[in-house]
């Protein structure tokens, strides 16, 4: 299929382009699909950008790749990428904490699950943050904390818009109370920088959960997700315990947060950056004339208004069944 390309296709998608180191992505040359169990030829769910090309779910994509799909070609420059992790409880599980972001940085080539820095999507200029799932789950610790905090400064102070994508597994427990303490933390620099009138749009992507789900990502002005993700505080299992009930299908699924109004949209990943430059321009009109989520509303209103105009464009429907 990918072995000829005429020559009109001179322009591919920014998607197809994404490249993947072999240590990124897990698993071996076939893939299954976490949506409909399909065996998928990686090399072919890589040219599709990680997305199922049978039931359109979106796989986690490693953070540099993220960057990569999101931001215009070399515009992204890192910050505050020395910041490392203490071991500040001498915390020792299977293996001792230390020992574990040792091989982990090794392993991914960057020093914690946070990237950050400034960019432009479709020229744009942003603050971008990205949770790499595969440094310790995409964890919340001290140093993703405080990146995230100096992020919301960053913008502020350049009075750049801040964009998040997450994919977590919550709070870095290794850390105890000093990783729940970044909770509060982060609301509070997404507050002050709200407060000054700056905007804030996070991405959830497949999985965000946790700790995270409780604290930045749903506190940002915008909130959007992919297709398909699961987002949630508890686990499906611990809640249906606890309840004792069945839980609705598609429960912590992205259509399902959507319906009840937890998320602004569900965008497709190949139409992300086209709606996060549209966010931007919407949102960003003027720093001084709304805070907070007055803007955020405005963003929105014309988002409602330009659907009402052309309806049935997105189709993230399709990724519902089968996922939960
Ligand atoms: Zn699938």
């Amino acid at each position: 299929m990918a072995s000829s390309k005429p020559e009109e296709e001179a322009k591919p998608s920014r998607i197809s382009r994404l490249r993947f180191k072999k240590k990124d992505m897990p698993g071996g040359l076939w893939m299954k699909c976490e949506g409909c169990t399909t065996t998928i030829y990686r090399k072919e769910l890589e040219e599709k950008g990680m997305v199922c090309p049978k039931c359109r779910f979106h796989f986690t994509l490693p953070g540099p790749a993220r960057i990569q799909a999101t931001l215009d070609d070399g515009s992204w420059t890192e910050l505050f990428a020395d910041l490392t992790s203490l071991d500040r409880l001498n915390f020792v599980d299977s293996v001792p904490y230390a020992e574990k972001i040792e091989r982990t940085v090794k392993r991914t080539g960057q020093n914690e699950a946070l990237l950050c820095g400034t960019g432009e999507i479709q020229g744009r200029p942003v603050v971008l943050a990205v949770l790499d799932f595969r440094f310790l789950g995409g964890s919340m610790g001290e140093v993703v904390g405080e990146k995230i905090a100096l992020a919301a400064e960053t913008a502020q102070a350049q009075r750049l818009p801040l964009v998040f994508f997450t994919s977590s597994g919550g709070a870095r427990m290794h850390e105890g109370m000093l990783s729940l303490m970044q909770m509060a933390k982060t609301c509070s620099a997404l507050a002050e920088l709200s407060d000054a009138g700056g905007l804030s749009i996070c991405v959830m992507t497949n999985p965000t959960t946790g700790g995270v789900t409780a604290s930045f990502a749903s506190v940002c002005d915008l909130t959007l997700a992919e297709p398909g993700a699961l987002i949630g505080f508890a686990g499906p299992r611990v809640i249906a315990s606890t309840i004792r009930q069945e839980l609705p299908p598609g429960f912590q699924r992205a259509e399902f947060l959507m319906e009840k109004g937890q998320l602004d949209a569900i965008v497709s990943r190949e139409d992300l950056p086209g709606m996060l430059a549209k966010l931007i321009d919407y949102g960003t009109a003027s720093w001084q004339e709304y805070a907070g989520r007055g803007r955020a509303n405005a963003a929105l209103k014309l988002l409602e208004d330009e659907r009402q105009k052309a309806p049935g464009d997105s189709s993230p429907e399709q990724a519902v069944d089968g996922a939960s």
